[in-house]
């Protein structure tokens, strides 16, 4: 699903998406954004100019937001990936002191046999 947050427009289609944000209307719209004082005339009320920037302002905020809760996911599974590994390395650790007792033991013990 493909969604204009600015037009409020979405769409299935990638292509139609594409055209959306090529046309007359969705650019309008976006120039509407980057310039919303100078698009002020005096038939509009200072009011409706505010009400359009808050809402406009809300759904960035609202994308944003989505964007967040993704790297917060993102966060925690690398997290559990960092954990996963430090229990691995943990375990190896206690592994090679284990071989490394047992070496010393075989090494103490082939010395015994020498001076036999
Ligand atoms: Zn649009």
């Amino acid at each position: 699903m493909y969604t204009c947050q600015v037009c409020n427009y979405s769409t299935k289609n990638a292509s139609s998406y594409k055209r959306h944000l090529d046309s007359l209307k969705h650019k309008k719209k976006l120039e509407s954004l980057c310039t919303p004082i100078a698009n002020t005339d005096s038939s509009k009320s200072n009011s409706q100019v505010k009400t359009v920037n808050i809402d406009i302002e809300s759904k960035a905020i609202a994308v944003l937001e989505e964007k967040i809760k993704i790297l917060i996911q993102h966060n925690k599974t690398i997290e559990n990936n960092y954990n996963q590994m430090r229990q691995e390395q943990l375990s190896m650790k206690k592994r090679m002191e284990k071989i490394g007792k047992y070496l010393s033991l075989v090494c103490k013990a082939s010395n015994e046999i020498n001076q036999l």
